[in-house]
């Protein structure tokens, strides 16, 4: 009989799991969360889809196939400047060439937005949390409102907070924020959040 008890959460980063883990654990009491990378080493699938929740459910279904586990979670995520129409989106993390490199794409959103008014420098972080459960999928999305600044403040965080000034917290970019004030007001919260209700 497969494990419902038991949910692999499609991602490297040990503090995504602990915050998945935070706010779905609420709703799946009994429940046990497993990073991925500790159920084996399992190749990451290509990242192919066209938007934020094709490629979170492809992360979803590839460990679950992995794993053979029933129940499986992830999330993709990304910003998005208007000026920019919409850009970097989902390729957030490889928008300057390399993967993951943020140096880099921080300092092309500069460029891109040099000669771009305070008024219109408006954007969002996005979130889209896919569960699945066997063939059922559940989404949950969040938004993450603010505005791209003119140079690097704060060293908390990753990506681009340092650039990012967030609506919901003036004065201080998103990486001047500590772990707790982030949480709060994040995308990948909001997103969370909104998944959780539907499992209620
Ligand atoms: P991922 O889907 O969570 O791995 O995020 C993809 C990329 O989006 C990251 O490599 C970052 O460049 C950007 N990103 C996503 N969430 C955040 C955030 O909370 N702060 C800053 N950058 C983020």
């Amino acid at each position: 009989m497969a494990d419902s008890k038991t949910v692999v959460v499609a991602t490297g980063n040990a503090h995504k799991v602990v915050e998945i883990e935070a706010i779905l654990s609420r709703v799946m009491p009994g429940v046990r969360f497993v990073a991925l990378g500790e159920l084996g080493d399992f190749p990451d699938p290509e990242e192919n889809g066209a938007d934020f929740y094709e490629n979170a459910l492809i992360k979803a279904r590839a460990a679950q196939a992995a794993t053979g586990l029933e129940l499986a979670v992830a999330d993709d995520s990304g910003l998005c400047v208007d000026a920019l129409g919409g850009a970097p989106g989902i390729y957030s993390a490889r928008w300057a060439g390399e993967h993951g490199n943020d140096a880099a794409n921080n300092k092309k959103l500069l460029e891109e937005l040099a000669d771009v008014a305070d008024a219109d420098r408006g954007a969002r972080f996005h979130s889209t949390v896919v569960l699945v459960r066997g063939e059922e999928i559940l989404r949950g999305d969040g938004d993450c409102p603010g505005v791209i600044g003119h140079e690097l403040r704060g060293s908390n965080g990753f990506g681009y907070d340092p650039l990012f000034w967030p609506d919901d917290v003036p004065g201080r970019t998103m990486a001047e924020l500590a772990l707790d004030e982030k949480n709060a007001i994040s995308h990948r919260a909001r997103a969370l959040a909104d998944l959780a209700a539907k499992l209620q």
